[in-house]
């Protein structure tokens, strides 16, 4: 593994059925890690069709790591109701911390970063336009361009306390 994409599911604050098909790992709104149906390495090879489908263009070698919630969501103003939490966005950027050390994953924008990120640098693939993450509703002084670095300053903080 190579990669950690970290997403918002756009559902609400526990996981469906079809989020955990999606991600290998999920975020509810106490904090609590729920294992998706397939594991990280069952995104190594994505021939099979075996495996966690949740960035296009971006699966191979990707840990997909989702935060459930913002169902609803169209703005800063209107985050719908299921907003993600601050419990559980830190519950989220410490698992990322372990699942760096756990693969040997680099804390950089090269490595992990968010969906929205991701497709902003490939546009040429359905990724292109995903708007998961251009908000926090814990933290709304961050501002959407800040966001990528903003969580990867946090896993770093956690990744020198494992
Ligand atoms: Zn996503």
């Amino acid at each position: 593994m190579n990669k950690i994409i970290i997403h918002w599911t756009a559902g609400t604050n526990v996981p469906n059925s079809i989020d955990l098909q999606h991600y290998h790992y999920l975020v509810d709104k106490y904090g609590r890690i729920h294992n998706g149906i397939f594991k990280p390495e069952d995104n190594e090879n994505c021939n099979d069709g075996k495996y966690a489908a949740h960035t296009g263009g971006g699966n191979t070698g990707a840990v997909g790591l989702a935060l459930c919630g913002m169902c609803g969501y169209s703005s800063p103003a209107k985050v719908g109701a299921y907003p993600l939490n601050k419990v559980q966005c830190e519950a989220a950027f410490q698992y990322a911390a372990k699942l760096a050390r756990k693969y040997n994953i680099p804390i950089n924008s090269a490595h992990i970063m968010t969906h929205y990120e991701f497709g902003q640098k490939n546009p040429k693939t359905t990724s292109a336009g995903k708007i998961d993450i251009v908000y926090l509703p814990a933290y709304p002084d961050v501002k959407q361009n800040q966001i990528g670095d903003f969580i990867r300053n946090k896993i770093r903080w956690y990744f020198e306390r494992l």
